[in-house]
């Protein structure tokens, strides 16, 4: 499905910077948030290849491990799934568009029903092809993104009653502030879905599946675990903000390593890489690491950016290429294929995804869904 798989597949590396995902570590954090959230079922948040980690196997894996259900946001990766013959319930979180349905229906993924609109025409298609449609109604408490308004949800939840070509499985909504130190607005979103909900007690209609728990709901409002849980950040070991508690212990699964490739002796006076931004004032040593923005090391970190080699942390230097970066290694030794550690773990020394978000100025999440496609993943076992 990438370019690399088949390269891997056949043991060959084509170029010394990969991801590693240690699969040890996965499996650890799924059970400490199953532990968690008690007999409620959980949905693996895979969207964005995983968070970066590689959707198939990543899928294969909390499947496996007993995932009640897969999110993903859009149809292509959950046909993706389809196709590498998971057989998983999944959900696509995001909105439909244009003439998706069929597609949804015929490969048995689950639609999100945002608006009343949306409902009919998956009635309507559902009708067309003499089939049933599996259906999460989207409920907007507070995101102002996509689903109907939870004071105007009851149109959309009597409408449903009149789909006879819709199954009702699930209805959820989603936390715009679960992960922040401040849970007022979160709890009244979650008053408002509970509202929302009451349509089916009023009723004595059977409620379906309820879900709402991002991860930092999951940390720390244990009030909004309702049937079912989306774990996405926290199941890959890192927690969505600073302030939320970490009530669940978990640790970063991705690791990602560059090798050593070019050594060379740099004169003071003499500036390095694009636009001549950094020079050193003595005469240093320099390595070159085949790693770049065309991979996902974001530009922006240049010259802000640290790396460990030989368990030493060294400045990233001169502006960061498509391919290639420059990092200052002072007068201490290094060789060509050294190991070089960009995210991860070596000797007592740590990168982090905060640190590479903080060099960015983003959050986590877009540093790890930023390592794209060229940069092959390498699963391990076993956690030190
Ligand atoms: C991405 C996403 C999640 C997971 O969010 P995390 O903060 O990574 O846990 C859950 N629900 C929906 C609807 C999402 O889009």
């Amino acid at each position: 499905m990438d370019i690399h798989t088949d390269i891997i597949a056949n043991g060959d590396i084509v170029r010394p910077t990969y991801v590693e995902v240690n699969l040890t570590r996965l499996r650890r954090n799924f059970e400490a948030i199953r532990r968690r959230v008690g007999g409620a079922k959980i949905m693996s948040i895979l969207k964005a290849n995983a968070y970066g980690h590689g959707l198939l196997e990543v899928a294969r894996r909390v499947v496996a491990w007993g995932a009640d259900y897969i999110g993903v946001a859009v149809l292509e990766e959950a046909l993706l799934l389809r196709r590498a013959g998971i057989g998983a319930p999944i959900l696509v979180l995001g909105g439909i568009w244009g003439n998706q349905i069929p597609a949804f229906i015929e490969n048995d993924i689950t639609v999100t029903a945002s608006s009343v609109e949306k409902l009919e025409q998956i009635e309507a298609a559902a009708a067309a092809m003499g089939r049933r449609a599996r259906v999460h109604l989207k409920i907007d408490t507070g995101m102002e993104r996509i689903g109907v308004h939870y004071y105007s949800a009851d149109t959309l939840l009597e409408t449903s009653l009149r789909c006879p070509h819709v199954e009702v499985e699930g209805i959820y909504s989603h936390f715009a502030n679960a992960d922040a130190a401040d849970l007022t607005s979160a709890r009244l979103q979650l008053e408002r879905f509970e509202e929302v909900l009451h349509f089916y007690e009023r009723r004595s209609l059977p409620v379906p599946v309820r879900h709402m728990a991002n991860s930092g709901a999951i940390l720390q409002l244990p009030e909004a675990t309702f049937d079912m849980v989306r774990p996405g950040i926290l199941f890959y070991g890192v927690y969505p903000s600073e302030e939320v508690p970490r009530t669940v212990q978990v640790k970063p699964a991705l690791t990602w390593k560059s090798r050593v490739v070019y050594f060379k002796v740099v004169k003071p006076g003499h500036p390095v890489s694009y636009g001549w931004t950094w020079q050193s004032d003595r005469l240093t040593r320099v390595v070159t690491v085949p790693v770049g923005y065309g991979d996902g090391y974001f530009r922006s970190m240049s010259n802000k950016a640290q790396v460990l080699i030989r368990g030493r942390r060294y400045p990233q230097v001169g502006r960061i290429c498509m391919d290639q970066m420059v990092v200052n290694i002072g007068w201490e030794s290094a060789y060509n294929g050294d190991e070089v550690v960009l995210i991860g773990e070596d000797g007592g020394e740590r990168i982090t995804v905060e640190d590479l978000a903080a060099w960015a100025g983003t959050i986590p999440y877009e540093v790890l869904t930023n390592i794209n496609t060229r940069v092959p993943r390498v699963y391990v076992q076993g956690d030190a």
